[in-house]
C-alpha cells in the first residue's frame, strides 16, 4: 500500500495481493488515526461477507472467491479499546452485472482499491449487551 495524505484526507492504493481489512487496520494504527470516515473502489476477490441475524445475535459469514469489482466500500472509523477500528460494508459487482453486499470481514485485493480517509478526531465504540455489538459511544 502507498498513500499521500492531502490536509485532513488520506489517500491510498492498495496493492494487487493485499488483505485489505488488515492494510487499512495497520494503516490507521501507523498513522493513529482514532475517527473518520472512509471511502473506496477497486476490485476484491476472496471475500467474505457478514450479515447480522439479529435472532442469533451474530454475524453470519459467507465467503465467495471470484474477483469482483468493488462498487462501493463504505464505513466509518473508530476506537475499541483505545485501537483503531474500521466499521466497513461493501456492494461488490459480478461478472452478470449482478451485485452482493454485506459487513467486510475481509477480502484479497484483485487489482487496485483507491480508498480515501477523511480524518475526523477519535470517536469511541463500547460493548453494548443488548445487541452484543461494539455500537459507537457518544
Ligand atoms: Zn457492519
Amino acid at each position: 500500500m502507498t498513500f499521500k495524505k492531502l490536509g485532513n484526507v488520506y489517500v491510498l492504493r492498495l496493492f494487487k495481493g493485499e488483505e485489505i481489512i488488515g492494510t487499512i487496520t495497520s494503516f490507521l494504527e501507523k498513522e493513529n488515526i482514532g475517527g473518520g470516515r472512509i471511502f473506496g473502489i477497486g476490485a476484491l476477490k476472496d471475500v467474505v461477507l457478514g450479515y447480522f441475524d439479529v435472532s442469533k445475535e451474530e454475524y453470519l459469514k459467507k465467503k465467495f472467491e471470484e474477483s469482483f469489482e468493488l462498487l462501493n466500500l463504505a464505513g466509518n472509523i473508530s476506537q475499541v479499546e483505545g485501537k483503531p477500528f474500521a466499521h466497513i460494508h461493501v456492494l461488490l459487482g459480478k461478472g452478470d452485472y449482478g451485485v452482493i453486499g454485506g459487513h467486510l470481514f475481509e477480502g484479497i485485493v484483485s487489482v487496485t482499491c483507491e480508498i480515501f480517509v477523511d480524518v475526523y478526531p477519535p470517536i469511541k465504540r463500547e460493548f453494548d449487551s443488548d445487541t452484543k455489538l461494539n455500537l459507537l459511544s457518544l
